[in-house]
């Protein structure tokens, strides 16, 4: 966190920008558009577009879709429930493509990492998003990123720090597990028609990578509910969870158009701690959130809402803490995720020790509340939360401070 980004001393008025970015704007889309990840209308209207009668072209959206999220084809070559004709006239136009992967790194524990590219802004410049799959006994989570950087500046979070922003299209959403699933070999493995006994590696979806879903909405609705359409990549929508740090006029609207189960970075109990943690508290302060937390649709005991919780030493850890966080989630079906904090160079914070978690953790417990304590992964690799950090910082002072001109409001 650089000193342009810190908490103001003062009560006076706090700057918009240390509460939130703008994103950049001109995203400069390729020549040939991917056909991943566009909803069900947008491709029939792509097809519209190049020729295929509308009474014709459910069916062929129908085809394409099984291509493309049941058997992974990568390109039209492959989809041969389709005449010559139209897999020519698609390729002319078209691609299948996924996300550029620039790197790939596996951690000790099997976490993988992929570093993809994608398309640049006006200067065009490639922006960079990481990837990361979790494997473990009962379940594969791929974890997503929403955002080049995040429009927010959480102080304990590195994503945080990254000064360029632009929102991920759809697409791009879309193209992060289908490139997962590709990596993994994951196409050729059965999944099965309700989920159960599913042999697939991907079987869940956290929306916890880089970026703040909640500020990049139209994309992430439309791109999780092509992830979860049971016609193609078929991951449930209760095994896809969203994250947020606390977007509370988003948060009723993602449970009506997108209907996945939610995750709350809470990180403090009182409005005089999250307001530095969190600035965008300053904004939705706690009492908003947890309304709208308790409003959530379809919230119940059987999809209850996860509050994370990062650990951080002597700043959100004591015991006073863990009893007030029992009492403020209070009527609300839920489950606490204690999160050990992850260092990254120059940061401020440190971890709890672990003693002082386990303590914290039974408080919780105790108070009816299953309180696992999220197993840091892949740390070898700088995969875990708040890490995710891509290349685009590796710009030159100079040049990052033009694009931060460009990327910013005051
Ligand atoms: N922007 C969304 C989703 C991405 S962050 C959000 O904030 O919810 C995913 C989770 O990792 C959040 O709970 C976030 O607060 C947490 N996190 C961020 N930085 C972290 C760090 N350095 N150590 C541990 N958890 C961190
Ligand atoms: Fe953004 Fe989430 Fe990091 Fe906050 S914790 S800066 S909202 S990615």
């Amino acid at each position: 966190m650089t000193a342009s980004f810190a908490a103001p001393q003062t009560d006076g008025a706090v700057s918009a920008a240390f509460i939130e970015k703008r994103p950049l704007e001109q995203y400069v889309a390729p020549d040939k558009p991917s056909l991943v990840g566009l909803t069900r209308d947008a491709l029939a209207v792509a097809l519209g577009t190049i020729g295929v009668p509308e009474r014709q072209q459910r069916m062929r959206v129908q085809q394409i879709w099984h291509w493309l999220y049941v058997r992974g084809a990568q390109d039209f070559d492959a989809m041969t429930t389709l005449s010559k004709e139209l897999r020519a006239e698609l390729a002319r136009h078209f691609t299948a493509a996924r996300p550029e992967v620039v790197a790939e790194q596996t951690s000790v524990d099997g976490t993988r990492k992929w570093l993809l590219r994608l398309p640049g802004e006006t200067d065009s410049r490639p922006c960079e998003v990481e990837c990361v799959y979790i494997p473990e006994t009962d379940r594969g989570t791929l974890c997503i990123s929403s955002q080049v950087g995040c429009t927010l500046n959480c102080t304990f979070c590195h994503t945080g720090t990254q000064r360029l922003v632009r929102n991920l299209a759809a697409g791009e959403i879309v193209g992060q597990v289908v490139l997962a699933r590709d990596r993994l070999s994951d196409w050729q493995r059965a999944a099965s028609p309700n989920g159960e006994g599913d042999k697939r590696l991907v079987s869940n979806v956290v929306m916890m990578g880089m970026g703040e879903p909640l500020y990049n909405f139209e994309a992430v609705r439309d791109g999780l509910n092509v992830v979860a359409d049971g016609d193609g990549l078929s991951i449930s929508k209760r095994r896809i969870t969203l994250s947020t740090s606390g977007v509370v006029p988003n948060i009723a609207r993602a449970g009506e158009e997108i209907g996945s189960m939610l995750a709350i970075s809470l990180h403090a109990v009182t409005d005089e701690l999250r307001d530095q943690l969190v600035p965008l508290n300053r904004k939705y302060p706690l009492r908003e959130l947890l309304d709208a937390c308790r409003n959530y649709p379809g919230v119940s005991n059987a999809r209850r809402i996860t509050f994370e919780y990062v650990m951080l030493k002597g700043i959100n850890d004591s015991l006073v803490d863990a009893r007030a966080l029992v009492r403020l989630v209070k009527g609300i079906p839920a489950k606490i995720n204690l999160i050990p904090f992850n260092p990254w160079p120059d940061t401020q914070y440190e971890c709890s020790d672990w003693e002082q978690i386990e303590k914290f953790s039974e408080v919780i417990f105790n108070a009816g509340y299953a309180s696992p304590v999220r197993t840091p992964r892949g740390r070898d690799i700088l995969a875990a939360c708040g890490q995710l950090k891509s290349a685009t910082e590796k710009l030159s002072a100079r040049e990052r401070l033009a694009l931060r001109a460009m990327a910013m409001t005051d």
